[in-house]
């Protein structure tokens, strides 16, 4: 239990914790993404989830990626888009959104603002598979995600 949090943590300002240290999204190279953060807020090794902030500045996006695990999302500040299946939805603060097993999802921030999200996942996941040619074909024959995808 040595690596277990302190009991209380306190907010430094709107997105930043005491002792929650910010990371870089993924290794780069890994996997397309641009200009997002990743901050644990929860991971004790006792709970089955783990509980991240992710906070993506402006014009900036996540990986366009599917897992088996699931996702439980919150925004937390600012706007931007997201695409969950064959979706695209305009989110802000508080929005809830779900992403089902196997299923394409990004989020993009706006151009004017960062966009900051609770995300809930299983501690023990899969691997993120990201989409191949023909797959990514498939999703931008879909003219709203299609635009997604170009946009900045
Ligand atoms: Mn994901």
């Amino acid at each position: 239990m040595t690596d277990a949090p302190k009991t209380f943590r306190r907010a430094e300002r709107t997105g930043r914790w005491a002792e929650v240290d910010v990371l870089a999204y993924k290794a780069e190279g890994a996997a397309p993404f641009k200009d997002i953060t990743r901050q644990v807020l929860f991971g004790d090794p006792n709970l089955a989830c783990e509980l991240r902030y992710f906070e993506i500045a402006p014009g900036g996006h996540s990986t366009l990626e599917r897992h088996e695990h699931l996702h439980a999302v919150m925004i937390f500040r600012g706007r931007g888009q997201c695409m969950v299946g064959d979706r695209v939805m305009d989110v802000g603060p508080h929005d809830l959104i779900s992403i089902p097993s196997l299923t394409w999802h990004q989020f993009r921030a706006s151009t004017e603002e960062p966009l900051g999200f609770l995300c809930m996942v299983n501690r023990e996941r899969d691997r993120p598979q990201l989409p191949n040619d023909a797959e990514l074909g498939e999703l931008r024959a879909n003219v709203a995600i299609a635009a997604f995808l170009d946009s900045a």
